[in-house]
This record gives C-alpha cells, structure tokens and sequence, in this order.
C-alpha cells in the first residue's frame, strides 16, 4: 500500500485526515479546520507537510487551513477551481478528471456536487483510499445544502464505481446517528445490521468508526441503495426529519 491514511479528530466530530506516500514520505493533511491538534499529528509524524487537500468551502473543513500553512512554509495548497472564490487561496484549483501527486502517488479528482455546489473527492487507488469529505459518511451523505438530489445521486454513483476495498475516509464522526437512522428505514438489512454492532463496538472501545469500507457501505448505507434520485430525495427528506 503506497499511500496510508490517519484520521485526526478536531473540533466536534470532524475527521482531518493525514496522508503519507510511504514511498517517498510526502504527506499531505486533508481538511485542516483546526490548528493545534494538526499541527501536533503532523510533528508526531516526521514534521513534514508537502499539500493540504481542502474537500468543500464550510467553516469546519478549511477554517485553519491557512494557519497550518503558515506553520509548514511551502506546502501547497488544493481545492475546487469552482470554489476557489470562497476557499483559501489556492495554489493548484482542481476539477473532475485532474490529478493531485503526493510524491509518487497520484489522486484522482471527482466532482462531488450536492451537499455544497463546488464539493470535490479524492480518489487514490494506490490505497485505494477516497477521501469522501461531506458527500459520502458512514451509512450517511451530506445534507442537501447547494445541491440536488439528482446531483448528489450522480455523486453517489460515481463514488460507487469505485473498488469495494477503497477506504472511506469522511469528514464526520456520524456513523451511530446515522444507522440508527438507516436501521429505520432498512431494519431487515443484514450488512447494515453488521456494520451497526461493528460501529457501537468502536465507539465503545473509544475508537472510531472511520475509515469504513466501500464495499460495506455500498451493501448498507440507505443513500446509496437509493436506485434513483426520487428514492434518494425520500430518504434524505426522512433522515432530515428524523
Ligand atoms: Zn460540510
Ligand atoms: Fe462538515
């Protein structure tokens, strides 16, 4: 595995997340929303950071993305090209089908609209890892703040095409929330039912419960069982009233 994944917990229930090539020991640090304790992961890892990879524009993904760039001079910074107006400045604005190099792996670059218009992915199949920001939780997705439910339903799919091995590496602890909600919706599911009782099982053990597995989420998670967009627009509408 070229590329390793460590989550960092800031905030209330976010996930940064710290990538290393360990070909080359680049290292890059995904949605940065809280100085301190990143700066303190990256220290404990080597003191190295080359990229901060920045998933969608709210608060709690890039508000001390610029500190953490003050701190490791030189480290690029990387975003949506459609949101380059409301992110920190940018030195590499990306769009679907661009690629990101982490010293000698590369991240592909998904399009992601629906919880916010300009959300992006990253996709490193050298993992394979997904950095699946507010578009894709645990049992979950994004809520419907910019986007459609067609657009998150394209979203979704294109994230399902992915390998079933690829870790999904989100931006929130909401997992319990989220399959009590899903066994609401689904009770009879088994995968779903697993991955529920494997979830309070790391919460209890103080854990947590990301990342997950694609493939789990794709036999599990309500959002992408929806077979069409009028299915996932009635789930999202339950969950935001549940
Ligand atoms: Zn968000
Ligand atoms: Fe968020």
């Amino acid at each position: 595995m070229a590329v390793t994944a460590q989550s960092v917990p800031i905030l209330k229930d976010n996930y940064a997340w710290l990538l290393r090539d360990t070909e080359t020991g680049a290292t890059a640090i995904v949605d940065p929303a809280e100085g301190a304790p990143i700066i303190a992961a990256i220290e404990a890892a080597g003191g190295r950071l080359d990229m901060i990879l920045l998933t969608h524009h709210h608060g709690d993904h890039i508000a001390d993305a610029d500190v953490v760039r003050a701190r490791f001079p030189g480290c690029k910074m990387v975003g949506a090209a459609a949101d380059a107006h409301r992110l920190p400045a940018l030195d590499q604005a990306v769009r679907e089908g661009d690629t990101v190099r982490l010293g000698n792996a590369t991240a592909q670059v998904i399009d992601t609209p629906g919880h916010t218009r300009g959300q992006i992915n990253y996709f490193f199949p050298d993992g394979p890892i997904l950095l699946s920001g507010d578009t894709l939780f645990s049992l979950g997705c994004g809520r419907l703040i910019e986007g459609t439910a067609g657009e998150m339903f394209a979203s979704l799919g294109k994230l399902a095409a992915l390998p079933d091995d690829t870790l999904v590496c989100c931006g929130h602890e909401y997992t319990e929330a989220n399959a009590k909600f899903a066994l609401s919706v689904d009770p009879a599911n088994a995968a779903l039912i697993a991955r529920t009782a494997e979830a309070r099982e790391q919460r209890a053990a103080g854990k947590p419960t990301i990342p997950s597995r694609l493939g789990d989420e794709k036999r599990a998670n309500p959002f992408l069982l929806a077979k069409d967009a009028t299915a996932l627009a009635e789930v999202r509408g339950k969950k935001d009233r549940f």
